[in-house]
């Protein structure tokens, strides 16, 4: 048989800004990939900018209710 034409996926852990973390295969052997946004916060993906805007929302959210906490 024929050896060594295919790249060797490796599982690896895909670490993104938001915090999700997941694996995925990829040709990289030595563990970890850092990304800026994923599947779990991009607005592509979510259709709302779930974990990027939580922070004002709330925020406008207590304006407008005039909640203190
Ligand atoms: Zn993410």
């Amino acid at each position: 048989m024929k050896k060594g034409i295919h790249p060797d996926y490796k599982e690896v852990e895909v670490i993104c800004a938001c915090g999700n973390v997941f694996t995925t295969k990829a040709v990289k052997a030595d563990g970890q990939i850092k990304v800026e946004i994923c599947k779990e916060c991009h607005p592509f993906y979510t259709g709302v900018r779930k974990m990027i805007d939580t922070g004002g929302r709330v925020e406008r959210f207590n304006k407008r209710y005039g909640r203190e906490s």
